[in-house]
């Protein structure tokens, strides 16, 4: 053991801070957007996410089986949204650094990897240097991301490994943080020094084309995979990144882990980075203009067809009120499901009450970029508090809050109006209402790749919609002022890989 004068070695800290960050989205992230899920004090954490499939979840199983304490800080999370005020992050930030004692043996830090404040474009990497500043130097960080993690140097600088889902849809959360324990208490330990070396692509990749059972994504993990197979290498993070953040550090990059081998770790992370460039053409889709997307799911013989209106992504930061799509559901001749976040549509159908009539505007509440209200009419089924925990794969056994939610039947179309962004990643989504998504023929999912956790097996077909949104997959339509150009697929030219290497400073005991 290296454990320094006045640190346990058996006891570890673990706190957060999570937030996707879209800077397109048409409204800012203020505190409140945290209130459903901010965490504080260890019996609140084991409370709150013992026993599930997520990241926190897998810390605590993590510390039980290698018989360590767990000393959870604060977690705080959020939908993803547009670009967290200033006050809201100095708040949390300084939130989740006073929740670490310097006392514990090494921190696991929850992090995105896209998460943007008015003044932070990297926000991930202003946390980790203010931990790094309390907790010192040879203190061993290890820090979760999401897939979609924007990561820069001074992320990979400052956290001693960046262990990163491998999955999307997420379904490795829970394993990742065990993965990360493990390596947390290795570095603590003095049983390993991590080497890395952070690759970046240059390109911007849209979430549709980052599916790990497909296409070039799956052929990125399978040789990330046999890479973490050779002797020496701790990890291998495949980071898409979040094309909606326009901040410096956009888009794909590898980072790869090696116990002290700073060349090993390079020579990695340049292959996985050429190798992707290579691929860049593959990552696109192929979308339909809402008219044409539901003619063609009309056609099908069977449903459900499931509309994927990724530019209306809820788990990339976008309103969920988008209306291009709903405004061509009505009228139908087949059973068609959607759900949509507009607070003042649930009130009103709350005041009609159930087998009342509800008349009014629906969705497009932001702006003309994501469609102007549709007037419905439809009969009140039921209103809920809009909670409900995962059923699974995606999270199982963490609680989501859709709001006051209420089920209008307007001909065809079962309307859920949720008062809270909730994206489909669950059953529960809709199970909680008493629908069920084989009893219909068409299903809207806001959502990129996700919605297959929810909806996937009952999917009987899949027509990505081409509409305007704060999450277009094309990214033509957005206006990067951030960006590192030249990058793709914006600029001319073949993306230029970057890399930065570095080593940590433990004294090894082995
Ligand atoms: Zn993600």
């Amino acid at each position: 053991m290296i454990a320094e004068s006045g640190r346990s070695a058996r006891s570890f800290a673990v706190a957060g801070l999570l937030h996707e960050t879209n800077t397109f989205a048409p409204f800012a992230t203020e505190i409140d957007a945290f209130s459903a899920e901010r965490i504080r004090g260890a019996e609140a954490f084991v409370a709150r996410y013992e026993g599930t499939r997520t990241s926190m979840g897998g810390a605590i199983a993590a510390a039980k089986k290698l018989g360590v304490e767990l000393k959870p800080g604060v977690y705080a999370a959020a939908t993803p949204s547009g670009t967290l005020a200033d006050a809201a992050a100095e708040e949390l930030m300084a939130e989740v650094v006073a929740s670490v004692s310097s006392e514990s043996a090494g921190l696991l830090l929850i992090v995105h990897g896209a998460m943007v404040a008015a003044s932070y474009p990297d926000l991930e990497g202003e946390l980790l240097r203010r931990l790094r500043a309390k907790l010192g130097p040879g203190f061993p960080i290890v820090a979760t991301i999401d897939l979609h993690g924007n990561v820069s140097a001074d992320m990979a600088e400052l956290a001693d490994v960046i262990v990163g889902y491998d999955t999307y849809p997420h379904v490795d959360m829970f394993e990742r943080a065990e993965e990360a324990f493990e390596l947390l208490v290795g570095c603590a330990a003095g049983r390993i020094r991590p080497a890395r070396a952070l690759a970046h692509t240059n390109m911007l990749v849209v979430p549709q084309g980052m599916m790990t059972e497909q296409g070039a994504m799956k052929e990125l993990m399978e040789r990330a995979f046999a890479m973490e197979r050779t002797a020496g290498v701790l990890n291998v993070t495949v980071a898409g990144g979040f094309p909606y953040s326009d901040v410096a550090d956009a888009g794909m990059s590898f980072i790869v882990t090696t116990d002290g081998d700073e060349a090993l770790a390079s020579r990695l992370a340049k292959e996985l980075c050429l190798m992707a460039i290579g691929f860049k053409e593959r990552f696109g889709i192929s979308a339909l203009s809402p008219r044409d997307a539901i003619a063609a799911a009309l056609a099908a013989p069977e449903g459900p067809i499931v509309l994927v209106e990724g530019s209306d992504n809820v788990g990339g930061g976008a309103p969920a009120d988008a209306t291009h799509t709903l405004a061509c559901l009505t009228n139908l001749p087949k059973r068609a499901l959607a759900v949509i976040c507009d607070e003042a549509a649930v009130k009103a159908a709350m005041l009609a009450g159930i087998g009342g009539t509800f008349r009014g505007p629906v969705g497009g509440r932001h702006d003309e970029l994501h469609g102007l209200p549709v007037e419905l009419e439809g009969r009140v089924r039921l209103v809920s508090d809009g909670e409900y925990r995962h059923v699974g794969p995606y999270m199982t056994g963490q609680l989501a809050f859709m709001g006051l939610t209420a089920v209008v039947q307007c001909g065809n179309l079962t309307l859920v109006l949720t008062e809270r962004r909730v994206p489909p990643w669950d059953l529960g989504h809709v199970r909680s209402l008493g629908l069920w998504p084989a009893d219909y023929d068409i299903i809207l999912a806001k959502s990129a790749i996700a919605w297959q956790t929810a909806f996937g097996p009952f999917a009987k077909g899949v027509v990505h919609v081409d509409s305007p949104g704060c999450c277009s997959a094309n990214l033509a339509h957005f206006r990067y002022a951030s960006v590192t150009r030249p990058i793709y697929p914006l600029d001319e030219g073949e993306p230029r890989l970057r890399l930065s290497v570095f080593t940590s400073a433990f004294k090894l005991d082995r």
